[in-house]
């Protein structure tokens, strides 16, 4: 379910996440890569955004 971006030091769990939208698909990467949750996604998680 975790993914993330090469490019970024982040990664992400929700499908919604607006960052993890924007990951180009060639920079797309499955799993958490060793990288640190991503705000956006914490939020979410946290029900300070609408999933
Ligand atoms: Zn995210």
């Amino acid at each position: 379910m975790a993914y993330h971006s090469i490019m970024s030091d982040v990664h992400h769990v929700y499908k919604k996440c607006t960052v993890g939208n924007n990951i180009e698909k060639d920079n797309l990467r499955s799993g958490t890569g060793g990288k640190r949750l991503c705000k956006t996604c914490q939020e979410i998680r946290d029900g300070k955004r609408s999933r």
